[in-house]
């Protein structure tokens, strides 16, 4: 399966529990097919609350963060891009594409499933830098 089709997949599934306003016995089969393990820490992340949402003021500008056990990941939703070394080598040997961190998010955004956090802009540039030093 190539990249495109499990991002089409998820999104899939994601519109129909959007509709629902939850993950459905379906659903929650259907993810765990799809991606395994992914899913399963995918879903640890959500059940810990570990999606945040920045939002930085008076910009507007958006930033979303998974707590992860050692550090935050930065993801980039719409490019689904993240910071996690998962991801990175995974890119790199044009595997499977979606991290955890980026099934995650998909499903928060979609379910409301997530903190949102209001900083102010003078934050935005040292946050940013914390966030992507972990980047290999
Ligand atoms: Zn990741």
């Amino acid at each position: 399966m190539g990249e495109n089709a499990e991002a089409e997949n998820l999104n899939a599934i994601c519109r129909e529990a959007k509709a629902e306003g939850k993950l459905s016995g379906k659903n929650l089969t259907d993810l765990y097919d799809l991606f395994g393990q992914r899913f399963t820490k995918a879903l640890d992340a959500l059940k810990e609350n570990r999606i945040k949402k920045y939002i930085f003021k008076p910009s507007g500008r958006t930033v979303w963060i998974v707590v992860g056990r050692e550090r935050d990941y930065l993801l980039m939703p719409e490019a689904e891009f993240c910071t996690c070394d998962d991801f990175y080598f995974r890119v790199l040997d044009q595997k499977v594409h979606l991290c955890y961190h980026l099934i995650a998010q998909k499903v928060a955004r979609n379910l409301g499933w997530f903190d949102t956090i209001e900083e102010n802009d003078d934050l935005y540039a040292s946050l940013m830098t914390e966030w992507k030093k972990a980047t290999p």
